[in-house]
């Protein structure tokens, strides 16, 4: 398993193209725009080194028996889709912000499932190839991004009859050595930052549409591919090298990135699926319900950051006994830990398939993912109550610097005397990015739009079963 810190150093021998606000990023690891994101990927991998909690992120391999950072391991058990929450959980309270790694754990759990069952379907030996590229992911402790969301264009029209054929992904040639593929992948979590991609379809596709039921894995830095990385709500303040930024550390969300694929060539063995439109609702979904399961793991360990960061601010600013600033921060508490629960219960309801790996309870799943769109606006919104107008006037840390005037703002920020205004400018702008503009908007749309959740919830609500039970009750035939 990596270090922290040879997880940098093994980013540093890779050579992705990127590209932010015109510029290339040439060095990751030290560049400002995605420096904070690297670090927080990078306390995933030493969280496996310290003695609070490698019990949980050390697990051992179902392929090889040996030991493995559980970011690369397929759930075996109710158990480990218990313990994958209780990791998301810990990683959340120690960056109070997204960590990236998951998304591609979650994208190789499902094409561990999705392989299994294509080739039970067709003969074919996907799953062979698979297993072999999963050990070598568990062997290097690799980070790899999901390559699922396609740009998807008109969204009214399928796949195949969009004006531009290029805006699913699809394959354009197939060689005696590989496939070559082309098309882009939207809200790239992580994978400026990430080692290799594991591409998937974006959804269920109808016979007639072989060319874009697609899946494969490549390093990140293959010929042609290259990152675009978005903007975020503040994100020139990370030049700034300032406490305005908020979460200095470790950024206030994960970098997501736009990624073309320009004519990029993969390999066979690297294929694990082509043109088996029927599969791919199944692998889509089982991704969608991994992934969506987490939102109750990793955004509770982030609120715990967020409702810390709010009741230590009621201490410096003398708010902390009033019965209604009380009453609010355990409203806080009660939304977040509703969300731990139902992810927690996900994860123990969860059942084995004939592959031997555990698939969350769907419907728990949906639920947590569409709670969390709800709950974190709540308590995003009683933050903002909390801390007061302040969140929103707050001078610059450049301002409090100033020979000439920063000892007057120190003077007026200064709330309870014994407490620095510094500290407490550090705090509200914590808050502030916690709570505002592209967080936020990710807490509503990572892991898909609310309304996708809700379709997965109408399949798994049982409906009939429940009227039945109260025909029975009232001896309805
Ligand atoms: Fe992982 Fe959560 Fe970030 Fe998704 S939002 S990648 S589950 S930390
Ligand atoms: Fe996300």
């Amino acid at each position: 398993m990596k270090t922290g810190n040879e997880y940098r150093e093994s980013l540093r021998k890779l050579n992705p193209v990127i590209y932010f606000m015109g510029r290339k990023i040439e060095d990751v690891v030290e560049d400002p725009a995605t420096k904070p994101h690297v670090n927080a990927v990078a306390q995933v991998y030493d969280l496996a080194f310290d003695p609070a909690h490698e019990d949980l992120f050390i697990t051992t391999s179902h392929l090889t028996n040996r030991k493995i950072h559980r970011f690369t391991h397929i759930h075996q058990s109710q158990d480990d889709l218990v313990n994958k929450v209780r990791c998301l959980r810990a990683a959340g309270q120690k960056t109070g912000t997204c960590f990236q790694r998951c998304a591609g754990w979650d994208a190789l759990h499902s094409m561990y499932l999705m392989t299994y069952e294509i080739d039970k379907h067709y003969q074919t030996d996907y799953h062979k190839r698979f297993r072999k590229y999963l050990e070598y992911v568990q062997d290097e402790d690799l980070t790899v991004a999901a390559g699922v969301t396609d740009p998807k264009g008109d969204r009214s029209l399928a796949a195949s009859k969009q004006a531009d054929p290029d805006l699913y992904m699809r394959v354009i040639k197939r060689q005696d050595d590989g496939i070559v593929v082309r098309g882009a992948k939207a809200h790239q979590t992580g994978a400026v930052n990430a080692h290799e991609i594991l591409v998937m379809p974006t959804a269920a596709l109808k016979s007639g549409e072989e060319d874009y039921a697609v899946a494969f894995a490549i390093p990140i830095d293959s010929k042609g591919i290259t990152q675009i990385f978005g903007r975020q709500t503040n994100d020139m303040r990370k030049e700034e090298n300032s406490f305005d930024a908020g979460n200095t550390k470790f950024g206030v969300v994960g970098g997501e990135s736009l990624i073309i694929f320009d004519d990029v060539f993969v390999p066979w063995e690297r294929v694990f699926m082509l043109g088996e439109c029927d599969m791919t609702g199944y692998g889509i979904e089982i991704f969608a319900c991994t992934h969506r399961q987490n939102y109750g793991g990793c955004k509770t360990g982030v609120m715990d950051v967020l409702i810390g960061a709010t009741s230590l601010l009621t201490t410096y600013q003398g708010t902390k006994k009033a019965s209604h600033i009380r009453e609010k921060i355990i409203e806080m508490v009660l939304l977040n830990e509703t969300l731990y629960g139902s992810s927690l219960a996900g994860g123990l309801t969860s059942s084995p398939t004939e592959s031997g790996a555990y698939v969350v309870n769907r419907l728990l799943a949906n639920i947590t993912k569409q709670n969390v769109t709800r709950n974190l606006y709540e308590i995003c919104r009683l933050a903002h109550d909390i801390a007061g107008g302040i969140l929103a006037t707050l001078p610059s840390e450049k301002d409090l610097n100033d020979p000439r005037y920063g000892h007057l703002i120190e003077k007026y920020m200064k709330s309870v005397d014994h407490y620095p205004a510094n500290d407490r400018m550090k705090i509200l702008r914590l808050i502030e990015a916690m709570t505002g503009g592209t967080a936020l908007v990710e807490a509503m749309h990572g892991a898909g739009s609310p309304q996708a959740q809700r379709v997965i919830m109408q399949r798994y609500a049982e409906l009939d079963a429940k009227e039945n039970l109260a025909k029975k009750i009232l001896d309805i035939e």
